[in-house]
């Protein structure tokens, strides 16, 4: 009965992408350049939106970076996001000298609570940013209008957003100042490490282009003549070293092609632990509204009232039942940075503490087969037997 403990998340990589990575580095260019390029414009191209410029970088958290610095934010200024993310949201932010202000969840969907981020609103603050918690989109119509209303800028955090639509739309054609996709090993598509910033914002994007690459700019010099030599670039500004390697672009070209039919299967897995799972004591996360799609980047359950254990206990004995599984998120105002520095205790955000205490990420991952997923169903039904 000793079956292979399965882990949290596998990465799903087949041989076209160790063909197309073989290839770059067959290329003699192994850095940034063509191959990114055209995974720039296939990215472009899946979200549908010639307006858009699509900016590959080496991870989300310089995508985040990158589309706040380029919004002017910086010392004495405040950004709102949520308390139920991963650090790096709230981290960039600091990265610019601004301030952090976290507001608590919705119980329901576990995302930023709307009417929270209105309340913190200070004079000092300058953006928001949306995070698309588990792949299920937070109400951005809602969002957009009240920054439109407070003349905030949003960005959005869509690490777990690829892809989610919202009233038939894609995440990262919303009309938010700027989205925010991550290529981290386990989210819905890989390069490794890697992310993509998404904007409909010429300057915006200007601006992030010069910045990802050490502020190197060879515009300036065209502006005087169009016969600049190909060596010659001007630093503009103390930029970053951002830029995603043709190596990694190569591998997210090829996850790319795959991204519907990685969809399809996350969704055929989400459907199946909704079914099995539906009779138990747990609170199961929700679909998608209407003209929604869910990303199911987590499928995360909460201990209902009645349950028989603790979180901690339940998450012991799926690991002794072979089963990886994870919790998304210690809540930032729970670490010791975050916590200390903006003096934060739990009872100011009772839902994420609340959902903290009682939610455990299972394994779903496209990887993984049927057989595999029928392990979670029946480990999870024994141990709350
Ligand atoms: C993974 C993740 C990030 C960071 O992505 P990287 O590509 O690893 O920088 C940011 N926000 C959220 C919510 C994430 O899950």
């Amino acid at each position: 009965m000793t079956q292979p403990f399965l882990p949290f998340a596998r990465p799903d990589i087949g041989e076209a992408e160790i063909a197309a990575v073989t290839q770059a580095l067959r290329s003699g260019w192994v850095t940034t350049g063509p191959v990114t390029q055209r995974f720039e414009q296939a990215f472009q191209a899946f979200l549908g939106d010639e307006a858009l410029h699509c900016l590959a970088v080496n991870s989300a958290t310089a995508g985040l970076h990158l589309a706040l610095e380029a919004l002017g934010i910086g010392p004495g200024d405040e950004v709102i996001t949520t308390t139920h993310t991963f650090t790096a949201t709230a981290e960039v932010v600091r990265y610019l000298g601004a301030d952090v202000k976290l507001v608590d969840i919705d119980p329901a969907t576990l995302n930023i609570d709307v009417a929270a981020i209105e309340a913190a609103i200070t004079p000092a603050t300058k953006a928001i940013i949306p995070v698309h918690y588990a792949g299920l989109a937070v109400d951005m119509p809602a969002v957009l209008a009240m920054a439109r209303r407070r003349g905030l800028k949003v960005v959005e955090d869509a690490a777990h957003a690829l892809p989610t639509r919202v009233g038939g739309e894609l995440v990262g054609t919303l009309g938010s100042d700027a989205t925010v996709f991550s290529f981290y090993a386990n989210k819905t598509m890989t390069t490794g490490e890697g992310g993509m910033l998404v904007t409909r914002d010429a300057a915006l994007a200007q601006r992030a282009k010069v910045m990802r690459l050490h502020g190197m700019s060879r515009d300036a010099f065209d502006r005087f003549t169009a016969t600049r030599p190909s060596w010659y670039y001007e630093i503009v500004a103390p930029g970053f070293k951002y830029n995603l390697t043709d190596i990694a672009a190569a591998l997210g070209a090829e996850q790319l092609k795959r991204l519907p039919a990685f969809l399809a299967r996350r969704q055929q897995l989400a459907a199946r632990y909704q079914a099995a799972l539906a009779d138990l004591p747990l609170i199961l996360p929700p679909d998608a509204p209407a003209g929604g799609t869910h990303a199911w980047h987590l499928y995360v359950v909460r201990l209902a009232e009645g349950a028989p254990m603790d979180r901690d206990t339940f998450i012991e004995r799926l690991y002794a039942a072979g089963i990886g599984c994870s919790v998304h998120y210690v809540p930032l105002h729970l670490h010791p940075y975050w916590r200390d520095r903006y003096g934060l205790t739990p009872a100011q955000f009772p839902q994420s503490q609340r959902a903290f205490e009682r939610m455990v990420s299972l394994p779903l991952f496209t990887a993984m087969s049927d057989a595999e997923a029928e392990r979670v169903v029946a480990a999870v039904r024994a141990v709350l037997a």
